[in-house]
């Protein structure tokens, strides 16, 4: 088993994002003890998204607190002979390579649980958002489009009924449970298929084409896996129910974009609501966004100050862990270094 060295008082880390606008919205600096416990280098340029301009400044890190939008490749893990932990503040680690981390026996640290709620609040809003035309509404009236037009017009932005609507959950983990008990408090049915047919209160277990033939709101919640990219596909979106509307808050690889933008221009789909691309950021000229029913987010599910900050807290958590070789509150590669004799 390689030995493990302790954290010294002056561990270099390297920290991928300043962080300023949550730091000055919440009145809280979550990275103040790690810069007194650990000699910090925080990257102040304006894009992260390529590692390599990074590679001068990371090589002698023992540490990375990163985010999701910063590829922890190969190249990069192997540039960096002191590494030994990555601590990602996100649930997701499909930007780090994962082999390559275990294989150096580098800890990799995330951040989940702590973001179920806000997501799940921001997958009904995108639901309602979507379905009561609530973003459409505010650009024609910000274009000025509503003066010299009656001042309540009763066909005008007319859309599906949530309350009362049945809504299709695909993926019944912690965020899908976390948006059936906020369905089931607008008085909606609740199907929902998932991997293990596991058993909720108040939510009918089905097979897919159930929730997809039944559904009036499809919310999407599994991981992006081999078994779940590309899901909801062009026979999947042609096998929901006409008029219905499709909310994706987990990853874009399970649901096929194009497809999608072809059901919502023809009508068949009334309206959607997306947070998760499969290429982040999303193109500005994307079929999506021409769209006037589909409501686009920028990746920005677990974007409350609190949630945040809690989530800033955890990686600093997890890092400090890493480097005092003390087991992470949350380690996302922790049965492979088991596995690899680490
Ligand atoms: P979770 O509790 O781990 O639930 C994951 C769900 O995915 C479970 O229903 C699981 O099914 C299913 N699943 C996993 N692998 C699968 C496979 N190979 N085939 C079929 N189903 C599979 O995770 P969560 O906290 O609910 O988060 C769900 C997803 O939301 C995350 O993976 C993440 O990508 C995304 N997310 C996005 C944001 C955002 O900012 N938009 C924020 C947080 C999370 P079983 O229960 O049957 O195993």
């Amino acid at each position: 088993m390689p030995e493990r060295k302790k954290m010294s008082g002056s561990a270099r880390i390297f920290v991928t994002n300043p962080m300023e606008g949550l730091i000055e919205r919440s009145g809280l600096d979550p990275l103040s003890g790690l810069r007194n416990r650990a000699d910090c280098t925080i990257w102040s340029g304006n894009t992260s998204v390529d590692s390599r301009r990074w590679l001068s400044l990371i090589s002698e890190a023992e540490g990375i607190l990163c985010s999701l939008g910063d590829p922890m490749d190969s190249d990069l893990i192997r540039s960096c002979g002191n590494l030994r932990v990555i601590s990602s503040c996100s649930v997701g680690v499909d930007h780090v390579d994962l082999a390559a981390a275990t294989r150096r026996g580098i800890y990799v640290g995330h951040t989940p649980a702590v973001l179920v709620e806000t997501t799940a609040d921001l997958a009904f809003g995108l639901m309602l958002a979507a379905c009561r035309r609530i973003v459409e509404s505010d650009r024609f009236l910000r274009r000025g489009d509503w003066s010299g037009r009656p001042g309540w017009d009763i066909a005008a932005f007319v859309g599906p009924d949530l309350h009362g609507a049945t809504l299709g959950i695909v993926g019944l983990g912690a965020i899908g449970r976390a948006v059936a008990r906020r369905a089931q408090g607008f008085g909606m049915r609740v199907l929902a298929w998932s991997r293990s047919g596991c058993q909720v209160q108040g939510v009918e277990t089905v097979d897919l084409e159930r929730v997809l033939a039944e559904s009036d709101f499809v919310s999407i919640h599994v991981a992006l896996a081999e078994e779940t990219r590309a899901l909801i596909d062009r026979r999947a979106l042609a096998a929901m129910k006409p008029g219905a509307v499709l909310v994706n808050t987990a990853r874009g690889g399970v649901v096929d974009e194009m497809a999608l933008a072809e059901a919502l221009a023809s009508g068949r789909l009334a309206a959607a609501g997306i947070d998760v691309f499969e290429r982040e950021p999303l193109a500005g000229d994307h079929p999506l966004v021409g769209l006037e029913n589909a409501v686009l987010t920028p990746h920005i599910g677990s974007a409350s100050v609190g949630t945040r900050i809690r989530m800033l807290e955890l990686a600093v958590e997890n890092l400090l862990a890493g480097l005092d070789d003390r087991p992470l509150p949350h380690c996302a590669n922790l049965e492979e270094l088991r596995r690899a004799g680490h």
